[in-house]
């Protein structure tokens, strides 16, 4: 009788222990490819003499990525499910269905006194980076959610959508608004990387940044540049980063496209995960807010880096994405998750109030 307790006193010691001892994340950094799916990640794999950075993650996991009210749903919906948790309409951004603004993982992170950022290779008031820090009813509300930028405290943000933010219909500057915020404005590429601390606006393009090879590296090097700030917070940070133009490669059904951006993308995940491997308390997401195109490979070549692509829409398509995770954490991140599961999983391992 006393054997067995004690037995069963030291498996529950030891169950405990390990249980402690899981390593929490003090950073998280998203990545979100947006409409990139699983024979996106294959053709750019082949291409790429069959191995990605994306492969340097060894917990994987599928998303499924419905909205409320359909079953394909988009980036409005499909953002704002992975930002906020909660399943909303199509085309809607940061809100419920029924229009209640919903907070979202990067408005809890500057809540909690982490530091925050958003790093895409679209306009900064895009789709996908409108649903971390706007509130809108529709996603074509780009002059509303650069004005959304100026009612929170994020760190650093860079993308396009200069135009959004200086040359607006209600008359405000919202470039001198963020100057009298401390913000450092950067116009071009090489003005981000000259700034190491403090706040940063980078709006690098008019409008949209041009698609790959014309962007050249504005993602992995702005990525490095949003990374180099927000690490000097001593509280932690939440950095959202997005390969936004897959998406439209997949619209156009051009696989060389898909492929270039892929890349682009994969190349700033390899930069992310070189920081988080040394660096030991980040976490990293990677995921798709849906797939474009209803991609599949119907013959190719490993040898010669070719694919054959067969596209099924000029759309989005409704199968699930995967999820691929890496540093303190990732083991949350594997096997089928609801997209509305990320912010809740995130915010426990940063201890978010
Ligand atoms: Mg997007
Ligand atoms: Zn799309």
């Amino acid at each position: 009788m006393l054997k067995k307790f004690t037995t069963l006193l030291l498996v529950s010691t030891i169950l405990l222990g390990s249980v402690s001892a899981t390593k929490k994340p003090e950073n998280v950094i998203l990545l979100i490819g947006d409409g990139m799916g699983m024979a996106h990640i294959y053709a750019a794999m082949v291409a790429n003499g069959n191995k990605l950075e994306l492969e340097r993650c060894k917990h994987v996991g599928y998303s499924k990525t419905y909205c409320a009210n359909r079953f394909v749903t988009d980036s409005g919906a499909g953002g704002t499910a992975l930002a906020t948790g909660v399943k909303t309409n199509y085309g809607m951004i940061g809100m419920s269905p029924d229009s209640v603004a919903v907070e979202s993982i990067l408005e809890q992170a500057d809540r909690n006194g982490l530091a925050t950022g958003i790093v895409v290779s679209c306009a900064i008031t895009y789709v996908t980076p409108a649903t971390f820090i706007a509130h809108q009813f529709h996603r074509s509300m780009y002059e509303a959610a650069a004005a959304d930028f100026l009612k929170t405290d994020i760190d650093v943000f860079i993308g396009g959508g200069r135009k959004y933010f200086e040359s607006r219909k209600d008359g405000r500057n919202l470039i001198q608004e963020l100057k009298d915020k401390q913000y450092q404005i950067a116009y071009d590429l090489n003005e981000v990387k000259k700034i190491n601390s403090g706040k940063l606006a980078g709006l690098i393009h008019e409008d949209q940044p041009p698609p790959m090879p014309e962007r050249g590296d504005l993602l992995p090097d702005a990525t490095v540049v949003a990374i180099d700030i927000l690490n000097k917070n001593k509280k932690g940070f939440f950095l959202m980063v997005e390969g936004s133009q897959i998406d439209w490669a997949g619209h156009s059904n051009d696989i060389e496209q898909i492929i270039r951006e892929t890349l682009d993308f994969d190349k700033t995940i390899g930069k992310v995960l070189d920081f988080a491997e040394k660096d030991g308390n980040t976490l990293v997401v990677i995921t798709a807010d849906h797939e474009t195109g209803g991609l599949t490979l119907t013959d190719g070549s490993i040898e010669k880096g070719k694919v054959k692509a067969k596209f099924s829409t000029k759309g989005h398509s409704g199968v699930p994405v995967p999820v691929f995770a890496f540093g303190p954490g990732a083991e949350e991140f594997t096997g089928f998750m609801e997209n509305t599961d990320f912010k809740g999983k995130i915010a426990k391992l940063l201890n978010l109030k």
